[in-house]
């Protein structure tokens, strides 16, 4: 089973994620904010990340910056999804340039997270 950290600072953000993913067989754990997303990804193995942008503390592209940058393999390749509400032209011209590897907008349906988990993570 894949495990997936969802990491956003809006604890009905985390809520609603965790139950569209209920029916997938999937297992979530949460932080929220960057820093905490980094602790928890340095301690145990999280297969695939969905990254809020704008948190508090430490935000979704400075934490996406700092784990592609400062931390070792294989934890500085796992798979990112940015989360955003807005224009996401109002945070990077190209999703990929920040090191996410896919975006997802707010609100959430099945089927997108779905497409979400399917572009980034190999079937198991
Ligand atoms: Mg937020």
């Amino acid at each position: 089973m894949h495990k997936i950290l969802i990491v956003d600072d809006i604890f009905v953000n985390r809520l609603l994620l965790k139950e569209v993913m209920k029916g997938l067989d999937v297992a979530c754990i949460e932080a929220q904010n960057g820093k905490e997303a980094i602790e928890i990804i340095q301690r145990e193995k999280v297969d695939l990340i969905f990254m809020d942008i704008e948190m508090p503390v430490m935000n979704g592209l400075e934490t996406t910056r700092h784990i592609r940058e400062k931390l070792p393999s294989p934890v500085r390749y796992i798979p990112i999804i940015a989360l955003t509400a807005h224009n996401p032209a109002s945070f990077f011209d190209d999703f990929r340039d920040v090191g996410f590897d896919f975006l997802m907008t707010k609100p959430y349906s099945i089927e997108k997270i779905k497409q979400a988990i399917n572009k980034t993570l190999p079937a198991k």
